[in-house]
């Protein structure tokens, strides 16, 4: 540990974003970052505690406690201390591949674990992570490292999200050639056209697929496996094959007006927002504007978040965000103890611009729209909801119950669907037969990533179901060892 006595001599600080009503006027990045010095003292607040939670990585009620890709948290925070950097991102580099999207985009269930937020607030795990990887970046220190000897195997892997390039990652540094396939015009998954450039900037994405590309790993975009080239195909070519397609099926709302025009699923307009910013700075318009549109996002996670975000950056002429769920409490509660991730009410960057432009939180809980109306066009011109109660039914399971009396009517001219995703797409999966679970996933068990089929793999969201970029980088990196156990008859593979 680098200062014994640094988690009792500073507190707990953050760099402040940029401030919410200039941000909105761009698409860079809200993050700013801390100068040296303030960061060592952060990491002097890292009591490298004799049971480190922070990098377990348990599931305790379902979620994460402690970090999935179990970065080595303690000893970068003492290397940091230290001033010694490079050896920083060294062990960083040895659990993570992508530390700057996870040092950007992870809820941090590290932070939830800390020992110190027992009592204090916890260490800025996430801050410094994101540091060391931007400084090694900068310093040149991120170069690539092809293999020193190629085993002549191949493997194809579809789908180039955070777990297809964790996986392409790992298995080209046991020597493999790796062609990864995706669908889209450019490389990433949802890194690329999922979270948006304020959250991730795409050139962040770019620099380590140019990283990868130079260590040997080979990209062919715009193709899709099962209709531009059939699996058979792919199984016959490669010696194995790792599906990593992500789990895309959005979660519809098939109420009454669902039909009406200006009623779009979060992904169409969040993916047009940013293929249409990288490729002319919107100029070529095409994407979904809200500009000057009345918006209603529905579903409050990560994805409603984003299109608030964007619509921000649209300029909306009002915005609300409904979910049906309950306002979390403010602090943990004596069913939510320390080590599990915090299920608290927090302020996202897209709320927090929401609420400095028009002076109140976007957000509504406890709500349910019922239909949509449309104008003369067929364009949805309102949006009628009912508050809700949620209470058990007659075998104990907790339904929405409307209160009658709190029915309200919603001017709407663009409407979000953010309601989640219920699985992975089926054509592949159909045309390859591959096994399903019994919640629509790629059916293989978690460790051993092997399909029904022999030397097919499969990881991240097709697996696991909608997740986070750092599960589905501890998955890459997972399926990528089994890969290389059934092609090399072991590994060595971390
Ligand atoms: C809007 C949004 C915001 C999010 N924000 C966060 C966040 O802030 N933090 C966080 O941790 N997580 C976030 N997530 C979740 C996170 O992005 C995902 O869990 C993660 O990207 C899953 O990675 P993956 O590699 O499994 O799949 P994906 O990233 O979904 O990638 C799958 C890729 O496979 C391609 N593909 C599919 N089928 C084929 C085919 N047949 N042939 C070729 N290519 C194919 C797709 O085009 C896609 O590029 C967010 C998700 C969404 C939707
Ligand atoms: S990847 Fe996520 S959980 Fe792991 S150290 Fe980074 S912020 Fe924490």
């Amino acid at each position: 540990m680098g200062k014994p006595t640094g988690f009792l001599e500073y507190q707990r600080e953050l760099p402040a974003d940029r401030a919410p009503l200039q941000r909105v006027q761009d698409w860079g990045e809200f993050h700013e970052h801390f100068p040296v010095l303030k960061l060592q003292d952060q990491a002097a607040r890292c009591m490298d505690c004799g049971v480190p939670f922070c990098h377990t990585g348990t599931l305790i009620n379902g979620m994460a406690s402690g970090c999935p890709v179990n970065n080595l948290i303690p000893e970068w925070n003492d290397l940091i201390y230290r001033g010694l950097w490079h050896e920083a991102l060294e062990r960083l580099h040895k659990t993570n591949n992508f530390p700057e999207f996870t040092g950007r985009v992870c809820p941090a269930p590290c932070e939830g674990s800390c020992v110190l937020g027992m009592h204090d607030p916890s260490v800025t795990i996430k801050n410094i992570e994101c540091a060391i990887i931007d400084t090694g970046f900068e310093q040149g220190w991120v170069v690539p490292e092809p293999p020193a000897k190629r085993t002549g195997k191949t493997v194809a892997v579809v789908g180039s999200g955070p777990s297809g390039l964790a996986c392409a990652a790992q298995l080209n540094r046991a020597g493999h050639l790796v062609t990864v396939y995706e669908r889209a015009d450019r490389i990433g998954g949802l890194l690329m056209y999922g979270i948006p450039n304020m959250k991730l900037d795409k050139r962040v994405v770019q620099r380590r697929v140019d990283v990868l590309a130079q260590e040997g790993v080979r990209f062919v975009t715009n193709t899709t496996v099962g209709l531009d080239i059939p699996a058979t195909t792919l199984c016959a070519d490669f010696d194995a094959v790792v599906l990593c397609c992500g789990a895309t099926k959005p979660r519809d709302l098939p109420i009454e007006g669902r039909n009406l025009k200006g009623i779009h699923f979060a992904m169409e307009f969040l993916h047009n927002n940013t293929k249409s910013f990288l490729d002319s700075g919107h100029a070529d318009s095409a994407y979904l504007s809200a500009a000057n549109k009345h918006v209603v996002v529905i579903g409050g996670g990560d994805t409603g978040t984003d299109c608030v975000g964007t619509s921000m950056r649209h300029q909306c002429q009002s915005l609300v965000q409904f979910e049906i769920l309950p306002r979390p409490p403010d602090t943990r509660q004596a069913d939510n103890p320390w080590p599990e991730w915090p299920r608290i009410f927090r302020t996202d960057y897209g709320q927090e611009e929401a609420t400095a432009r028009f002076g109140t939180d976007p957000r509504t809980f406890l709500i349910q729209t019922e239909k949509f109306v449309g104008d003369a066009q067929g364009r949805v011109k309102e949006l009628h909801t009912v508050n809700i109660a949620w209470e058990r039914d007659a075998r104990g399971r907790f339904t929405p119950q409307r209160i009658p009396g709190t029915e309200r009517v919603w001017p709407a001219d663009l409407v979000l669907l953010a309601l989640g995703f219920l699985g992975p797409e089926d054509a592949l999966l159909e045309h390859m037969q591959v096994e399903r679970d019994e919640r629509s996933n790629a059916k293989a068990a978690y460790g051993h990533y092997a399909t029904n089929l022999p030397g097919v793999f499969t990881a991240g969201d097709m697996r696991r179901g909608q997740s986070l970029v750092v599960w589905a980088i501890h998955e890459g990196r997972g399926a990528a060892r089994a890969c290389d156990r059934y092609l090399m008859g072991t590994t060595h593979l971390p």
